[in-house]
């Protein structure tokens, strides 16, 4: 009734008839008053409503989300770009579509089911995809084998649902970079820190800046064009060592130095001699779970306690988590703790969060996942 679009399994008092899982099911309340049409899993999130009025879930349903979610991204400038051709155009819940993530990479559509629901309908969402986008879409990539719950990964299989692969670079900000949708991480880019790096590009200028948990090197491109004098790059992945490598050969004419280092975040800290000026710390989510919650936090605060130890006064730290269960209280409260260990006053010139292609629904709190504080350190 407050269109929460997730019905717990515990909140269920009857289910009539067969109900396999990825059906579509109508939710109804004790009174049988029509609450909504979503997908069945089976699981704690038992129903994800689709829809809260009586309608058909068919080909104009798809049609009509997916069109709403390209206005969108239009209207931010992103969709139709020509100096950004990475973007998300369907952010799950935020844009009325639980369980669904679509990333647009130039003419490939990466799409990635978190439902049995979601993947039944990729035939649909191909349909709708290809005639809401015409020419501008080539290849649709199915990348669910991440995000399927568990038993539904032994059956599934990655690859083209249409079209062939497309190869990069795509671009962001006027920026090359490679995203290999089929080996890397996510749907191929951290698309989701776009805003973030332009913001790290602006505060770039003469310092020698430090991106830890790097990935393809984003940040680092970004501070080498806001004028950083030397960038670092480190990550414990060799792949994506590599394609940070590429990613600086290929925005070639910026004057500062780059190193990239295939390393233990930490280690590098503990282990590597000198200072910066500028810090980014961008783990991975540290807890999937709220159980994990307090190692989560742990971890937080001992990672950013070493980074503040290695910044120089008049310096700043970007720090990122990407962890859902993370309130945004609580990783502020885990970075003052570093700060007060470190003994170093620090003060917060930026919050930031995920890009507006990334959208949360008011009534759906829960897909509010990334959250940044930009820190200056004295
Ligand atoms: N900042 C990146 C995204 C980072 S994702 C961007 O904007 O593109 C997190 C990265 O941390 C992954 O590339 C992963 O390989 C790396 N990683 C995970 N554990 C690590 C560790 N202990 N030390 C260094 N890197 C790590």
């Amino acid at each position: 009734m407050r269109r929460h679009p997730w019905v717990f399994s515990g909140a269920i008092q009857s289910i009539e008839g067969d109900v396999a899982e990825g059906d579509l099911v109508n939710v109804s309340d004790h009174m049988n008053r029509f609450l909504g049409t979503g997908h069945y899993q089976p699981g704690s999130i038992a129903v994800r409503v689709l829809s809260f009025e009586r309608e058909q879930i068919g080909d104009s349903f798809w049609k009509e989300k997916l069109e709403n979610a390209l206005a969108l991204r239009r209207e931010l400038g992103l969709a139709g770009s020509n100096h950004t051709s990475m973007y998300r155009l369907v952010h799950g819940e935020g844009d009325g579509l639980p369980g669904l993530v679509v990333d647009m990479y130039g003419k490939t559509a990466v799409m990635q089911a978190h439902t049995a629901g979601m993947l039944r309908s990729a035939g649909e969402i191909v349909r709708a995809l290809k005639e809401i986008m015409g020419k501008d879409l080539k290849a649709v990539y199915n990348k669910s084998l991440q995000t399927l719950p568990g038993r539904m990964r032994e059956s599934h299989r990655d690859g083209y649902l249409y079209g062939e692969r497309e190869e990069g670079p795509f671009l962001e900000s006027g920026l090359s970079f490679l995203a290999d949708w089929e080996h890397g991480q996510k749907t191929g880019f951290y698309i989701d820190q776009r805003e973030n790096r332009k913001l790290l590009e602006k505060l770039a200028a003469g310092r020698k800046v430090l991106n830890l948990f790097g990935y393809s090197g984003s940040f680092s491109v970004y501070a080498l064009r806001g004028g950083a004098r030397v960038v670092h790059t480190v990550d414990s992945s060799r792949a994506a060592i590599e394609m940070a490598g590429e990613n600086l050969r290929i925005n070639p004419g910026f004057p500062g130095q780059h190193e990239a280092f295939v390393a233990d975040a930490m280690d590098f800290l503990k282990n590597t001699p000198g200072t910066y000026n500028l810090i980014v710390l961008d783990p991975p989510a540290y807890a999937k779970h709220g159980v994990a919650r307090q190692n989560a936090l742990q971890g937080y605060r001992r990672l950013n306690q070493a980074a503040l130890e290695k910044i120089e006064p008049g310096g700043m730290l970007f720090t990122f988590s990407c962890s859902q269960v993370v309130s945004r209280e609580q990783f502020r409260r885990s970075v003052f703790v570093a700060a007060a260990t470190a003994g170093r006053p620090a003060r917060i010139l930026y919050q930031t969060a995920q890009p507006p292609d990334h959208p949360v629904s008011l009534y759906h709190p829960e897909g509010e996942y990334l959250k940044g504080l930009v820190l200056s350190v004295d």
